[in-house]
């Protein structure tokens, strides 16, 4: 799909403030005027890429102070009703801000709807609309698990990925990821929220810190249990020990050899393996977790006995844990994904290395194939879905879309 990111909805749509224009927003201003106390929260288009800033802007523009706006985030998060009473008080929220909450909630459901619902054994692919009409992918993982996108497209290219074809089409705002996990638990409970779906994180770097912090402390999970994935960057090596709520880190090598790696994944940084997992490991030992290795298994190309002793031998010492994923079939690819027997034997052979390695028959797999499948069905003309898909009433919010 190819549309202006930065098209906007249509009438009856109402406006989250963009990063652009925060600063000069009147919603900023701290002394609102008459007609922003008559309609505090304005009915606008809703623009793309809004942030968790811009949500909060929002908020205090409506009237609410601190301890509401955490209030208020935390409902949106849990995807609670806002209007619930805060510890039996129903007057908990200032007067102004419970006036305005319909129109508060009818912005932050315009962040994300689910199109379209692929269920599978265990695990569940969403087609996720955003406000301009952009789609993005999340999967509902077993155990609680959440993957999330970061981007729409992105510009790695990795040759055995669909996401990867159309290079980057624009970026998620840090509303727009962190809605993705308050529209999953409209599902069901999210505990674990992993940076795998579209895009790479480390090309929108601040956008995803900033979801991980609010999803690390509002968003109520556990920091081990964010996983920020990369196919490798110094900045985001740099950055991640620094960042407000540190995550688990999960490196994506796919190889151990330079040349293969330049192939398969194009547009990654050219930073030699070995380097690249010092380096990773280093940002990974920084955050008190082990560093997780991803690796697509493709049938003879790097599931052999060669990659085995290679990737042994970087992981030796480390505390680390290889995650073999078999290749997922992408129409008119080359790849093939390995026999059952070839995964088990590759993982057995890093075992008796030393290596802690472990295989997942990938869940996407069931749930309409791998990570940006769903979403280029759907571009092409494949999808029936033109309208959200009704959720569970357990909740308020996310009616709009
Ligand atoms: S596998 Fe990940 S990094 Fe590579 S193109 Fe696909 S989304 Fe981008």
């Amino acid at each position: 799909m190819t549309s202006d990111p930065d098209r906007t909805l249509g009438a009856g749509a109402v406006a989250m403030p963009s990063s652009s224009s925060r600063a000069s927003s009147s919603l900023s201003s701290s002394a609102p005027s008459s007609a922003q106390l008559a309609d505090p929260v304005p009915r606008q288009p809703v623009p793309a890429r809004a942030s968790i800033a811009d949500v909060r802007e929002t908020l205090r523009a409506a009237g609410a102070g601190p301890v509401h706006e955490r209030h208020l985030m935390q409902q949106w998060l849990q995807a609670r009703a806002l209007d619930a009473p805060y510890r039996g008080d129903p007057n908990f929220l200032p007067r102004r801000v419970r006036e305005a909450l319909p129109a508060i909630e009818h912005r932050l459901g315009a962040l994300a709807c689910v199109r379209e619902r692929a269920p599978g054994e265990g695990a569940e692919r969403l087609l996720v609309g955003l406000a301009d009409g952009q789609t993005v992918e999340s999967v509902l993982l077993p155990r609680g698990g959440l993957c999330v996108s970061s981007q729409i497209g992105c510009a790695v290219g990795c040759t055995f990925c669909t996401t990867g074809r159309d290079g980057l089409l624009r970026q998620l705002g840090s509303a727009e990821i962190v809605a993705q996990v308050a529209l999953a638990r409209r599902l069901r409970a999210v505990r674990k929220v992993v940076f795998m779906g579209m895009g790479e994180p480390a090309h929108n770097l601040d956008a995803v810190l900033d979801a991980i912090a609010l999803l690390g402390t509002d968003g109520g999970i556990a920091r081990e249990q964010l996983v920020f994935s990369t196919v490798g960057d110094r900045r985001a090596f740099e950055r991640l020990p620094q960042a407000a709520v540190r995550p688990s880190l999960a490196l994506s090598l796919h190889t151990t050899r330079a040349d293969l790696r330049e192939r398969l994944l194009p547009r990654a940084p050219r930073i030699a393996p070995d380097e690249l997992v010092e380096l990773a490991d280093t940002a990974a030992r920084a955050s008190g977790f082990p560093l997780l290795v991803q690796w697509t298994l493709l049938d003879g190309v790097n599931d052999g006995d060669d990659e085995v002793e290679a990737l042994a031998a970087l992981l030796a010492g480390r505390r680390a844990i290889l995650n073999a994923i078999p290749w997922n079939a992408v129409e008119g690819s080359d790849f093939a994904r390995p026999p059952l027997e070839r995964a088990v034997a590759f993982v057995r052979g890093l075992r008796a290395r030393g290596t802690m390695a472990t295989l997942r028959w990938s869940a996407a797999q069931e749930v309409d194939g791998g990570c940006g499948q769903l979403r280029a069905r759907r571009a092409a003309g494949g999808s029936p879905a033109t309208a959200p898909v009704a959720l569970p009433a357990t909740t308020r919010l996310n009616r709009a879309g």
